[in-house]
């Protein structure tokens, strides 16, 4: 089995995500993430729900790309090699923290709760993201976002969006239904459209294995069987299979997080050192009622200045429409 690569770094980076995402849009820090595009039906779903070994994602009138759903995977040591169910399990960050939610259609419906609990008819909350973790033993660290908007890679020999190529990883999907007697390999090998950072070939369930309530798990056997049992796909065992995927997600996140680790970090304590000093000019905090009296005061002509310069402002807009 693969270790995982910087099991230190991406969590450190899912935590302070959390901690942004709590505090809401007023962040300026940046964070580095990979955000799942492709147009409908294309196999996003699929390969998410691959990569995590588990059904659990809202089905039907795709519901669950109303909102940013942001999936990190956390890998947990495994206590049993049998794999046993209650070693996986989500948590929510909208729930109270420590709600393990181990049964897995649990997590599906709370998706799509959560959706309708603020998509429904109101605009502008469609951005806000439901943020899941995914805690389990087959799973490599990765920080996924299942985005809403739908973006088309453009395909053929003129593609516009240069600046996207640099950072693509290429996901092609149902490699099992294309047409008799032609293949991927050559797209697979960057000789249609050239990425930097490559492709991984992959096949998912289709419609009828999920009406048929085949799982994730037995579908991830039968891609094994089916890149093996095909010649034209000899020779690209880095290149094809959700493993495949798994593994080099997991490496350009750790890439990518360890070279904006330095500016990350400067900035983060510049922020803090402007938060300190803020905080120090509210006054020291005191056991005496005067000390006490004398910081609520100097709370209350802080507030009063901020607000007159407010309503300053207010009435210098107007004066001048
Ligand atoms: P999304 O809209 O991009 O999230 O796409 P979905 O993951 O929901 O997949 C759309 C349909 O394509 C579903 O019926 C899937 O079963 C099917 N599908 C996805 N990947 C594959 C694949 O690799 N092979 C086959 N045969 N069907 C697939
Ligand atoms: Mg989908």
């Amino acid at each position: 089995k693969a270790s995982p690569l910087g099991s230190s770094v991406i969590p450190i980076v899912n935590k302070l995500q959390d901690i942004f995402a709590q505090l809401g849009s007023h962040s300026s820090i940046e964070l580095p993430q990979v955000a799942v595009v492709g147009s409908q039906s294309s196999g996003k779903s699929s390969v998410l729900e691959a990569l995590v070994g588990r059904d659990f994602l809202p089905r039907g009138n795709d519901i669950c790309t109303r909102r940013p759903l942001v999936l990190q995977l956390v890998q947990t040591k495994s206590k049993s090699s049998g794999g046993s169910s209650d070693d996986e399990w989500g948590e929510f960050l909208h729930l109270p923290s420590n709600h393990r939610i181990y049964d897995f259609s649990e997590i599906r419906r709370e998706i799509e709760a959560e959706t309708n609990r603020l998509a429904g008819g109101n605009k502008g909350v469609k951005d806000k993201q439901i943020r899941l973790k995914i805690f389990s033993p087959n799973v490599l660290d990765i920080t996924l976002v299942d985005l809403p908007g739908i973006t088309k890679v453009p395909v053929g020999d003129q593609p516009t969006d240069i600046e996207a190529r640099h950072r693509t990883i290429g996901v092609i999907t149902k490699l099992d239904i294309m047409d008799k007697g032609t293949d991927a390999r050559n797209l697979l090998l960057g000789k249609v459209v050239p990425l930097r950072l490559g492709y991984v070939g992959v096949v998912n369930r289709c419609q009828e294995d999920i009406l048929l309530n085949r799982s994730v798990k037995d579908a991830l056997t039968a891609e094994e069987k089916f890149f093996q049992s095909r010649p034209a796909y000899h020779g690209l065992a880095d290149r094809v299979g959700i493993p495949q995927l798994a593994k080099k997600l997991n490496q350009i996140l750790v890439q990518h997080i360890k070279a904006l680790l330095p500016d990350l970090k400067s900035r983060i304590s510049n922020a803090l050192v402007a938060t300190a000093k803020e905080h120090q000019s509210y006054g020291e905090i005191t056991e005496s009622r005067a000390g006490q009296g004398a910081l609520l005061l100097n709370f209350l002509s802080k507030y009063c200045e901020a607000y007159s310069s407010l309503l300053e402002g207010k009435s210098e807009e107007m004066s001048t429409s």
